[in-house]
């Protein structure tokens, strides 16, 4: 019980290990007996995260423990270290196995601050501008409405970086029609893209294989049994549903009838956008285009559309 305080003690210092500097770690020793591969392998993780991000071991850090030490390419080492080809070598082998996950263990934590750190590294310290423009506030030319999926995150498949896109996710990337009793959590999202930030474009964009487009086209036709929430929610794409059932004919399959309505859903939330008075007037203004798009993500194909409104020239009828 001891010596996991101890490791529990030792991984929570080397976590934030990244914020001291050099000569703070010097003289830190690694010293414990028993400890699982699990923990090896996160104590390495760590370890290996603090020298990318200090460029350099630290000074005399040292683990009595072998296989940490083979790992590590430490061997009784009391002066800094330099990484060699061979050390290099091994740090790439350790990382692709630290990259796979472990006997199904799961660590959350870790995750978080794996991830944060991956950032913080490669990202807010690489480009110490960018962040510190940001800092002083946000100009984004993008509002986007992108469904909660975990594999349709915006920032990854469009490549947003921070500052670019203010963003809004929900099940099946609805927009309801403007209704300040019922949605005031989507509804402030536009008022303050439009209102505040200005945003030029908004972004509505559906995928493949949508678990909130699924539940509208089956229910309550299979009898299942409702959500509390989910249900009422996805209700706002009938519309959406009853055009795709009206020209489907029975000519589609199920799964080929979601897809359509997936874009229908998008073009139905596009059209919902134009009846919140700030929209209105920014598109009277013509200071904001609205976009569909659409992303296959079986095939890895984006599909990308515009609304656009135009005064068609006039018929001329014969004077009687
Ligand atoms: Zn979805």
């Amino acid at each position: 019980m001891a010596s996991q305080l101890a490791i529990q003690r030792l991984k929570n210092l080397l976590r934030f290990a990244y914020l001291l500097t050099p000569s703070m770690i010097f003289g830190l020793t690694i010293h414990f007996m028993k400890i699982s591969d699990i923990d090896k392998k996160k104590l390495v993780s760590n370890l290996f995260l603090l020298k990318a991000t200090k460029g350099c071991w630290g000074h005399k850090i040292y683990a009595w423990d072998d296989e940490i030490n083979d790992n590590l390419g430490w061997h009784g080492c009391s002066e800094k270290e330099e990484l060699d080809d061979v050390v290099a070598a091994k740090i790439e082998k350790l990382m692709a196995e630290l990259q796979r996950p472990a006997d199904g263990h799961f660590d959350p934590v870790q995750r978080i601050v794996d991830g944060f750190i991956n950032f913080r590294v490669n990202k807010f310290e690489k480009y110490p501008d960018y962040y510190k423009e940001l800092a002083n506030g946000q100009s984004p030319k993008f509002l986007v409405f992108a469904c909660s999926d975990s594999r349709v995150s915006p920032s990854h498949i469009l490549s947003f970086q921070p500052g670019e896109a203010f963003m809004a996710r929900n099940i099946a990337n609805m927009v309801p029609t403007f209704n300040p009793l019922k949605y005031a959590g989507v509804g402030a999202v536009i008022e303050y893209a439009i209102t505040q930030l200005l945003v030029t474009n908004i972004l509505v964009i559906g995928h493949s294989r949508c678990g909130g487009i699924k539940r509208l086209m089956s229910h309550p036709e299979d009898n299942s049994v409702p959500f509390d929430f989910i249900d009422e929610w996805v209700k706002i794409g009938l519309p959406a549903k009853a055009k795709v059932i009206a020209n489907g004919q029975g000519g589609t399959t199920f799964e080929e009838q979601c897809e359509e309505c997936a874009r229908e859903a998008v073009n139905l939330s596009l059209i919902n956008l134009q009846t919140y008075p700030y929209i209105q007037k920014a598109l009277a203004e013509k200071n904001l285009a609205l976009k569909g798009g659409y992303y296959d993500f079986v095939h890895g194909v984006l599909e990308l559309w515009d609304v656009e409104s135009h005064i068609s020239p006039p018929i001329i009828l014969p004077a009687p």
